[in-house]
């Protein structure tokens, strides 16, 4: 365990660090700061973990040789360990290895990215055409211009065992978490910052932000990043062969569908046993979180149903159960991580991809809440890096 900060309530402080948001990133920047020893205290406008953001629905994908980016792939190697940690702490069951299949034509951004990240970091993995992902993964059909690149470093996380477990662990260190308050506000203020939570105003040294679909609602100043939410659904099918399911035959899978807008097809081995979650992720107008329509309509299971026509035969394509979650993306997809005025760290724009790298994200959002630095490399993240953009698309 690292050395603890001091933690001097001075001044009156209430805390160290006032973590705003508690759903994947916060919970572990709550676990990671009170490991360090640091005071610490967590809000949530709900009790997490809990379905109204974007770490519900039993299962997401953590994989190694990344197509968004090999920067990336440092970060996940990291997040491996760090949720083996989480586990030996807590007793919690939480990542489940299967390997991955990224499918799609050799030239896709998901077969082609995740190759480039591969042969960048020498990471282990195999090229499989349709023939060879049928004889191995049965349940998978590709189109004959397909392949798929298989690697075993790779599986699924569950959110909410994994949120319990860092808050959970956080509580027993010492942290305070005050949750079914809506934060307002976050004000940087002389020495530190304020919160401001159901009519009490709360000051700390510094404050990590990360309120997930509610980044860009005005919660805090100085965040220039146009964020946009959108409403995905995930399904959940009915296999008629349960064993080809299986997590030790079933690995988890991204597919490039193509199309313009692009489609893509992701999914999992049965987490129950008895049921497939399979997600067709789309582009999709932008919502008001406030706002978003919860209740599932036929139309929102249309695509997955066709991909898993399409794609995987023995599943039956009548759905058995949906969910809706939110989606918050930056305007490159890539994460949105950093300072936004001295005191304020923000944890923002995950974009539909940010679930596996939870714990080592809080921990950076330590290391700059504690030390205003860390090690690792997160200068392509900075928030900084839409200023000139946002500047240009008003001149
Ligand atoms: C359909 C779908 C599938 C995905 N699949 C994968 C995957 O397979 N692999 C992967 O790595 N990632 C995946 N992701 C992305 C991943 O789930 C998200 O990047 C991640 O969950 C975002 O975590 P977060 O902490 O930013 O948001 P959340 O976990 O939603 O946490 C935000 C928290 O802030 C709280 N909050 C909001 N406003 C306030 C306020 N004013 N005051 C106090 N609290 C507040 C909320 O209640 C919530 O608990 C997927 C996302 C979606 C939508």
């Amino acid at each position: 365990m690292s050395k603890p900060v001091a933690s001097q309530m001075d001044g009156g402080m209430d805390a160290d660090v006032l973590v705003v948001g508690l759903g994947a990133m916060g919970s572990m920047a709550l676990w990671r700061l009170a490991r360090r020893g640091a005071t610490v205290i967590g809000f949530d406008r709900f009790e997490p973990p809990h379905a109204m953001g974007s770490s519900h629905g039993e299962s997401r994908i953590i994989r190694t040789a990344y197509y968004e980016g090999p920067g990336y792939v440092p970060l996940v190697l990291e997040a491996f360990g760090l949720w083996r940690e989480l586990e030996g702490e807590s007793g919690a069951s939480i990542l489940t290895m299967t390997g991955a299949l990224m499918i799609g034509d050799p030239t896709s951004d998901v077969v082609a990215g995740a190759l480039a990240s591969a042969k960048e970091h020498r990471l282990e993995h195999e090229v499989l055409d349709g023939a060879g992902v049928r004889r191995r993964f049965a349940r998978h059909r590709l189109l004959d211009h397909e392949v798929a690149m298989y690697e075993a470093a790779a599986g699924f996380v569950r959110p909410e065992a994994g949120i319990a477990a860092a808050l959970a662990r956080a509580r027993a260190l010492g942290a305070r978490t005050f949750t079914g308050q809506a934060v307002d506000r976050v004000e940087p203020v002389p020495g530190g910052v304020e919160v401001r939570a159901a009519g009490r105003t709360w000051r700390g040294r510094h404050a990590v932000v990360c309120a997930g679909a509610w980044n860009g609602a005005g919660l805090v100043a100085g965040l220039n990043v146009k964020l946009e939410v959108t409403r995905q659904c995930m399904v959940w099918f009915r296999p008629r062969t349960p064993a080809l399911h299986a997590p030790n035959r079933a690995p988890v899978f991204v597919h490039d569908i193509g199309g313009s807008p692009a489609l893509f097809g992701y999914g999992f081995p049965s987490v129950d046993g008895e049921t497939v979650k399979i997600g067709v992720a789309a582009k999709t107008a932008p919502q008001d979180p406030e706002a978003i329509d919860r209740k599932i309509h036929p139309a929102d299971l249309e695509a997955a149903a066709q991909y898993v026509r399409m794609a995987l035969p023995d599943l039956d394509p009548t759905p058995v159960r949906a969910v809706v979650c939110l989606q918050e993306n930056s305007p490159d997809r890539h994460f949105v991580i950093g300072p936004i005025t001295p005191g304020i760290t923000v944890l923002a724009g995950f974009s539909g991809h940010g679930f596996k790298f939870a714990p080592v994200i809080g921990d950076i959002a330590a290391d700059l809440a504690l030390q205003g630095m860390t090690t690792r490399s997160i200068a392509p993240f900075s928030p900084q890096r839409f200023a000139h953009k946002l500047h240009g698309s008003r001149a």
